[in-house]
Order: structure tokens, then C-alpha cells, then sequence
């Protein structure tokens, strides 16, 4: 490609708390006052310089978007393959939920199966362009896993720090990937600490959630690929598990930068935060109106990635539910376990249970009349159903060599 443009527009990082600023080319984590930081871009100069129809020609993949991501060189990228993730029309559950405009980004298709590939392949790949060589985070899973697969693609060394109940397949990752991986006897919160202590006597990068700012700017690809692929009209309504919330605020942050530049008009979407009923700090925090959550105590639920008590940017995630006419929901693990074999059976689509919280919200919210029949509703499943073999007992029937299969399979387990 023949391109005069500069690659990168982004301009320096902000707080979105007390408006301090810094510089963008060297390290940072948390700002001074303990809010997270977030990368401001040039956005008068990109509005003059970018269009649209500059993306055609480019392949589909989160990096076709650089103008509006942190990179200062192309050659800095750490990739594994990061498609843009398909829209799949779900007309059989629409029907079902009485909402036939619902339609599901499909984030199980990345490299890892989860969406934290996107934030693990824009927060590496700045790291590494600002030198880092060695990063330490907690996970539940599913980011541990994919920062331990893009730093083996990248050459850093990974510390981890990981809840023992986790899912097994996310732990062989990181192990696999040669990262330094601790399981902890509790929850990500208490890993959170444990990095924390380590990060304070070493020295290492803090990737933690929110604690280093790059991360946020891949997920916010999420929102950046589905209003091109909406041919740049919004829908009505975006449903997202919402763990730390980095995924709900980097859309909101994509669509009001899209909105900025001219490239989508009118209203932004009401944003939802779905949350499980064993871990619903947000949940109870919008109900207060309250502008930051409280701890969650004894957090439980088979949805890992959102079991997540107290999230450093909850106050980010909102603001943005607030300044939407979004709402948050919590839905039970009866749902979540009804729902992900209703979108199987239906749809064909594993979703992972964080997918099927999602999809259960937006029943409820149908039902509960929240949502008109005619919305436009994109759900994010943010992971394949396939990364949690072991999370749930399919009541199964075991047979001898000998036995017969029994016969009244031909009629049973199915929905009409
Ligand atoms: C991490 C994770 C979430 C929560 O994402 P946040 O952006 O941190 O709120 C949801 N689903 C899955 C599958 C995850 O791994
Ligand atoms: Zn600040």
C-alpha cells in the first residue's frame, strides 16, 4: 500500500478522572490520582485525513483500523491472525426471544477463542515497541492465556497469576506458552494483590486490567468492526459480559471516536451490562445510581471471565451505561446453563457461558418489555464454548461394551 498518511494519530494518554496528561511514548500505568489512563487521538486532524473507503483494500483484521490504535510503526505488530470476527444472524433464538433483529458477534473465532486476543495483541505488541520485556497480570483465564501466547509470539516472559478453579484449558495455555504460572486458592481479586506485591518488589510491567492503557485500545476494536460491518449504522442496543468492563467501555470509547471523526450519526446504542447473579457489583451499583461499585463478597459463578468482585474502571463502565440509557442485568446460572443448550440446539452456535449470560439478558429484557421486537440487538460472545470442557454436568448415560444404546434417543432432547 502507497500510503503519504502518518500511521498513528493517537496523541497522549489522558485520565479520565482528574485530566492530567502524558506523554505517549513512554511507560505508563496507573495515573497519579489511581484512575486508569486512556490513549487520546488527534481527531480534528483524523477526521480530515481518514475515510472510510480508505479501509477497502486493507485485509480483515483488527490492524486495518491503526489510525486508531497506539502504534507508532507497523512493524511493531505481534499478531497470530486476529480476523475480524463474524455477525451471525440468529433468526431461530430471535424468534424464540421474540426479537428477530438479534444478532451475535461471534468473538470465539480469534486466536486463544476469546476476545482477550484482541487486547493481548495491541497491549503486547505497545509493550514491546516501548520495551518491556517482561509483563505479570491475573486472570481468570482466558486473558492469562492469550498475554502468555502473544508474549511467547513476542519474545517477553509472562507471570501469572491464576484462581485454581479456573478453566483447565486456559491454564495449559499460559503453562504451554512457557509463561511463570501460579494457581491461587481464591479469587482473581486475591491474585490481584499477589501481582501487585510482585510487580512492587520487581519491577516487572503491570498488565493488569486497566493498569497499563493498551489493552482497552484492542478490545475497543470490537466496536470499531461492527459498526463497519453495520455499514457504519449503529444498532439500538449492544449486550456485553461485563467482568473488569474493559470490553463495554472500549466500545463506548470506539463509537463516540467514530462519532468525533463523522463516521456514524444519531444516538449511540443503549449499552448493557450483563453480569451473573453470584458477581453483580455493577448491577447492584446501577441500581443505587451509584457512580462506583462495591466489593462483591463470596463472588461465585461457572461464567469466569465476568467473575470479577471490584473492577478498577467500574466507575468507566458507568458512566458509559449512564450516558447510554443502558441499564445492567443480572441473570442466574440456571439461565446461563438454559441458554447456552438453547442457542446450541436452535442456532448451532457453542457460545461460552459468559456468550449465553448475554443472550439470557436480552430474553429477559424482551420479556420484561426493556426491548421492542423491532431493535436492532447485537450480543457479544466473547469466547468459544469449547475453551470450558469440564464447566457442567450433562447428566450423560454411560454404557457397558454390551449395553444397547437406549432407544428412546430417537424422540428426547429436542425443542419444537
Ligand atoms: C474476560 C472475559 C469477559 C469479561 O470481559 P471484560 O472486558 O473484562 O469485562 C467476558 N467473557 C469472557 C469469555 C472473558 O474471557
Ligand atoms: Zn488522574
Amino acid at each position: 500500500m502507497n500510503d503519504p498518511r502518518p500511521y498513528r494519530f493517537a496523541s497522549h494518554l489522558a485520565c479520565p478522572r482528574c485530566e492530567a496528561s502524558y506523554p505517549l511514548d513512554s511507560l505508563q500505568q496507573l495515573c497519579g490520582c489511581g484512575s486508569p489512563l486512556l490513549v487520546r487521538y488527534d481527531l480534528a486532524r483524523l477526521t480530515e485525513a481518514w475515510r472510510p473507503s480508505d479501509l477497502v483494500e486493507r485485509p480483515w483484521s483488527l490492524w486495518r483500523y491503526h489510525e486508531l490504535l497506539p502504534l507508532a510503526r507497523p512493524e511493531a505488530i505481534v499478531s497470530l491472525g486476529e480476523v475480524v470476527t463474524p455477525l451471525i444472524e440468529l433468526p431461530r433464538l430471535g424468534d424464540d426471544m421474540r426479537l428477530p433483529g438479534l444478532v451475535m458477534k461471534d468473538e470465539g473465532l480469534l486466536p486463544t477463542g476469546s476476545f482477550k486476543a484482541r487486547g493481548a495483541a495491541v497491549g503486547i505488541s505497545r509493550a514491546r515497541e516501548l520495551g518491556v520485556t517482561h509483563l505479570a497480570m491475573p486472570t481468570n483465564g482466558n486473558a492469562g492465556a492469550a498475554w502468555s501466547l502473544y508474549a511467547a509470539r513476542a519474545g517477553l516472559q509472562a507471570t501469572i497469576a491464576m484462581p485454581k478453579d479456573a478453566p483447565s484449558i486456559a491454564r495449559q495455555e499460559c503453562a504451554l506458552a512457557g509463561a511463570h504460572l501460579t494457581l491461587v486458592d481464591g479469587l482473581i481479586s486475591d491474585a490481584g494483590r499477589q501481582v501487585a506485591r510482585f510487580v512492587e518488589a520487581t519491577g516487572v510491567f503491570d498488565a493488569s486490567t486497566l493498569k497499563e492503557p493498551y489493552r482497552i485500545e484492542g478490545k475497543k476494536t470490537m466496536g470499531l468492526e461492527l459498526a463497519e460491518q453495520l455499514d457504519w449504522q449503529l444498532p439500538d442496543v449492544i449486550l456485553y459480559p461485563t467482568g473488569g468492563g474493559v470490553g463495554l467501555i472500549g466500545i463506548y470509547k470506539a463509537l463516540q471516536e467514530l462519532q468525533a471523526i463523522g463516521w456514524v450519526s444519531g444516538p449511540l446504542p443503549r449499552l448493557v451490562a450483563v453480569q451473573a447473579k453470584g458477581c453483580a457489583p455493577i448491577v447492584r451499583a446501577w441500581q443505587e445510581g451509584a457512580r462506583e461499585s462495591r466489593f462483591w463478597e463470596h463472588s461465585q459463578t461457572r461464567a469466569f471471565g465476568i467473575n470479577v468482585p471490584k473492577a478498577l474502571g467500574d466507575f468507566l463502565v458507568l458512566d458509559a451505561i449512564y450516558a447510554t440509557d443502558g441499564r445492567a442485568i443480572a441473570v442466574s446460572e440456571s439461565a446461563i446453563d438454559w441458554e447456552q443448550r438453547r442457542a446450541a440446539q436452535l442456532e448451532g452456535t457453542f457460545v461460552c457461558p459468559e456468550g449465553a449470560a448475554v443472550l439470557a439478558a436480552a430474553r429477559e429484557m424482551a420479556a420484561l418489555g426493556e426491548i421492542d421486537a423491532d431493535s436492532r440487538v447485537v450480543a457479544l460472545n466473547t469466547g468459544a464454548g469449547i475453551k470450558y470442557p469440564d464447566s457442567r454436568d450433562l447428566g450423560l448415560t454411560l454404557l457397558r461394551p454390551d449395553e444397547d444404546l437406549p432407544s428412546h434417543h430417537a424422540s428426547r432432547r429436542r425443542f419444537t
